[in-house]
């Protein structure tokens, strides 16, 4: 796929655009005054491979435990800030690499000013986030739709933060749905070189709010549009990288990375094809090579069906069959089966 050849811009260690790979962003949902207790998320995070990590700062004290966050934590820290412009200010001498800002609820041109003077000299980069709710309140134009409204309003941003001669910006326009946020990214793609932040606002639980960003993330990654994504989920952020990391990898890009394909089994499967599938996924969640390894429920059709994957096991009576690219290289007693498919993947 041709990917929009966006403005490099840097967030700490980690650049978003440009030839850079797409990055997997979270966020925190410990209380930001407790350092202690949101420095362990974040570091779980970026274990988990979170590229960077948005911590929200609605107050002073937690702006002043920010510098405790940033100065401990091994990826890039975002503060997130709605409302108050002066804890952009506070964020920004605790060290955050970026700041986000919402265009929905931080107006005062003054403050703003402030902010990118602050924010320039500092080397810190600003996402303008619009989300449809915040903007959508804002405006009783009932002409213009909502995603024409988020891509006017981030584009004005964008005109007034140039003129201030700033220009180190990453831009994200969050639909509360598939269709509205696809609609509004692909708007403002064609109007600015600025990177963009791929996410569906308050997307909801677990698998539903999957199915939703990958939609929306999925469809605009493959028009080449995107630069950095969050799978907003309701619950515990780790869920996040892991939808993350997987839409990315459905669509070969981002870090390299295995790739586990199971079948979905049938009356044909000989073995125990979700408890193998899992324990092959945990086994090769580190390495960092790009492979498509599968595990099929039997010989049968298991081979062929996943020809397409670089090595895999098929299930049999007793004994599976390992095999690369599609031929069988040769049986493999059950219980061996993993050790040997990782054996393989190793030497790949
Ligand atoms: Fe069924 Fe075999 Fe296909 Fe798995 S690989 S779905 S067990 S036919």
């Amino acid at each position: 796929m041709k990917r929009r050849r966006a403005k490099k811009v840097k967030a700490g260690s980690v650049t978003i655009g440009g030839d850079a790979p797409v990055s997997v962003q979270s966020m925190t949902t410990a209380d930001t005054e407790d350092a202690e207790a949101t420095l362990a998320q974040v570091r779980a995070l970026a274990g988990r491979g979170a590229d960077i990590v948005r911590v929200a700062v609605p107050t002073k004290a937690a702006a002043e435990a920010l510098a405790e966050i940033t100065k401990n934590a091994p990826v890039p820290i975002v503060a997130d800030i709605n409302f108050r412009g002066d804890l952009a200010l506070r964020a920004i001498d605790a060290g955050a690499a970026k700041i986000r800002l919402n265009p929905g609820n931080i107006r005062n041109w003054e403050t703003l000013r402030k902010i990118t003077t602050a924010a320039k000299d500092a080397g810190v980069a600003i996402r303008i986030g619009a989300n449809s709710g915040s903007i959508r309140k804002k405006d009783t134009n009932p002409k213009i739709t909502t995603p024409e409204l988020m891509a006017r309003t981030t584009i004005r941003w964008c005109d007034r933060f140039e003129a201030d001669g700033f220009s180190n910006i990453v831009l994200s326009l969050k639909g509360s749905s598939a269709r509205e946020t696809i609609e509004a990214n692909r708007i403002v793609a064609e109007q600015c070189r600025y990177p963009l932040h791929l996410g569906v606002t308050s997307a909801g639980l677990g698998q539903d709010a999957v199915i939703k960003s990958a939609v929306a993330i999925g469809a605009l990654l493959e028009a080449g549009i995107g630069d950095t994504i969050r799978v907003s989920i309701t619950g515990d952020p780790l869920q996040e990288v892991d939808a993350g990391i997987s839409i990315l990898r459905s669509l070969g890009l981002g870090k390299p990375g295995v790739q586990v394909i199971s079948c979905p089994t049938c009356a044909r499967a000989k073995i125990d094809v979700e408890k193998l599938a899992s324990l092959v996924r945990s086994k090769t969640a580190d390495m960092e090579k790009n492979l498509t390894v599968a595990i099929m429920g039997c010989e049968v059709n298991g081979p062929g069906e996943a020809a397409g994957a670089d090595c895999g096991i098929a299930g049999g009576h007793g004994f599976g069959t390992l095999f690369e690219k599609g031929t069988s290289l040769r049986k493999v007693p059950e219980a061996e089966l993993v050790d040997a498919l990782l054996e393989l993947v190793e030497m790949l």
